[in-house]
Parts: structure tokens; sequence; C-alpha cells
């Protein structure tokens, strides 16, 4: 039961190929985290998964649907959360929601009842009503994780989602992350920097100049590396 699969992916920038031929099968039900240094392509992998940007070359398949002949489908199963902050900061957090629940189709009563159970999940039911300018930097993520989640993708990604944050916020978003994996069967795509991230994961894939230089368990691969 494959959640991603990417094969022989190419982007290029000019010259220069920032996914260079990647390949990757990820699982139902799996927390991976993607290492690899600046430059080394996550981002561009990101830009491609959420439909900003078409790969040269390559197929990607999300749940199923492929992205370059049903980008529409494709793109209903990934969830995002990237690295700068993309909140409405006038918007209270409710109207933020809604506005992304709406956006995916979802009936009224349905979003009301996922956005207050994720919301829960996460401690901040209370600041549903507040403008998210008056949340904290780890709340505002946690807004983001809801978010995009309220969809209920096969794949999430988060791209350094834990930058500048407390390690309780840190924590709270990697449980709820694992919460969401036990429970739903997503697949989540983390990608980070920071190594006890990396050992938190069920499995680690690292890029290099945009291609797959080591994948395995966090064991593996950090005495691989
Ligand atoms: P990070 O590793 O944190 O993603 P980068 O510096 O690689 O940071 O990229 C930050 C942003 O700048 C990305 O959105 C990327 O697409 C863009 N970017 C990176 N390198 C270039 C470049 N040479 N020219 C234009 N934009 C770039
Ligand atoms: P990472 O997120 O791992 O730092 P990126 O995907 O941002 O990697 O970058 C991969 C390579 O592509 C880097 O060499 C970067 O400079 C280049 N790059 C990224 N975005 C752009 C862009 N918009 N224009 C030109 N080059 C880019």
């Amino acid at each position: 039961d494959v959640a991603l699969r990417l094969d022989h992916l190419v982007k290029r920038y000019g010259e220069r190929a920032a996914l260079a031929g990647l390949s990757l099968t990820l699982p139902r039900g799996c927390f991976v985290a993607l290492l690899g240094p600046n430059g080394a392509g996550k981002s561009t992998l990101f830009q491609v998964l959420t439909g900003l940007f078409v790969a040269d070359e390559g197929d990607v398949v999300v749940a199923g649907e492929d992205l370059r002949r049903r980008a529409v489908a494709a793109l209903r199963h990934i969830g995002v959360v990237f690295q700068q902050m993309s909140l409405d900061l006038d918007l209270s957090v409710e109207r933020n929601l809604r506005f992304h629940a709406d956006l995916h189709g979802l009936p009224r009563s349905l979003a009301t009842e996922r956005l207050h159970a994720g919301c829960q999940a996460l401690g901040i039911e209370k600041d549903l009503a507040r403008p998210v300018r008056e949340l904290s930097g780890g709340n505002r993520r946690k807004v983001e994780l809801v978010r995009a989640l309220l969809h209920h993708p096969s794949v999430l990604l988060m791209d350094e989602p834990t930058v500048g944050l407390d390690p309780k916020s840190r924590r709270d978003l990697l449980g709820a992350i694992r919460a969401d994996v036990a429970a739903r069967g997503s697949t989540v795509l983390w990608a980070t920097h920071l190594v006890e991230e990396a050992e938190a994961a069920d499995r680690v894939v690292v890029l290099h100049r945009g291609k797959l230089l080591a994948d395995g368990t966090p064991a593996d691969v950090t005495a691989a590396l």
C-alpha cells in the first residue's frame, strides 16, 4: 500500500539539477525524516510535491494518483507546512482553518468537527476566536499543522517545522504527527537538520545533490553517515 512514489525525478534550474533522478517509495503509515545539507534539493522536492513547480522528468504518484496526468486529484492527497509561516495574521484561527476547509470542499459540519478535534489535540482550542497575530510562534505552528491535516491528506510534508520553537512545542508537534500516522495511516515527510528529530522517525532518507544518498532506519543511516 504505497502513499508516495517518486520515479527518476529531475528538476533543473537552468544548468543545475536540483533534483537529479530521485527515486523513492514510501508506504502508508510511515514517519520519514528527510535529511540533507543546504542545497540538497529538499525545498525543490516540496515545491514539486505541492504543485508549485513541474518536474522536467520522472513521475510522482500520490495515493495512486499521477501528479502529471491528474494533478488536482493527486494534490488533494498532499498536506503541507511550509518553512515560512503562512497564516493570515489578521484573521482568527478559525477563519484561517475554515478558508482551507472551503478550498478543499469540506462540508461545514465536517470542517467544524475536524478543526475542533485538531485544535483540542494540540491544546489550542481556546485560541480559535483569536487573531493569529496574538499567538506565540509555537501555537502558530500548531494551527498550521491542524490546517495541513484538515482535508486528511495521505502525505504530509513538513519543511523544518520546528525551527525556532521551544522544546515543548516541538514535542507537541511530533506527538500530534505520530498520532496522525497511527490513527489514519498518513505518511509524513519531515525535512530537518536535527539528528535528534531524525532519530525519532521510522525511516531516514538522506538527500545529497538531488539524489538519494542513504535510506533506512535511523540506526542504519547514522551508522552509514
Ligand atoms: P533551505 O535549505 O532552508 O531551503 P535555501 O537557501 O536552499 O534554504 O532556499 C531558500 C529559498 O530560496 C527556497 O525557496 C529556494 O527555492 C530559493 N533559492 C535557493 N537557491 C536559489 C537560487 N540559486 N536562486 C534563486 N532562488 C533560490
Ligand atoms: P534545500 O532545500 O535542500 O536547501 P533547494 O531545493 O532549495 O535545497 O536547492 C537545491 C539547489 O537548487 C541548490 O543548488 C539551490 O541553489 C538551487 N535552487 C533552488 N531554488 C532555486 C531557484 N528558484 N532558482 C535557481 N536555483 C535554485
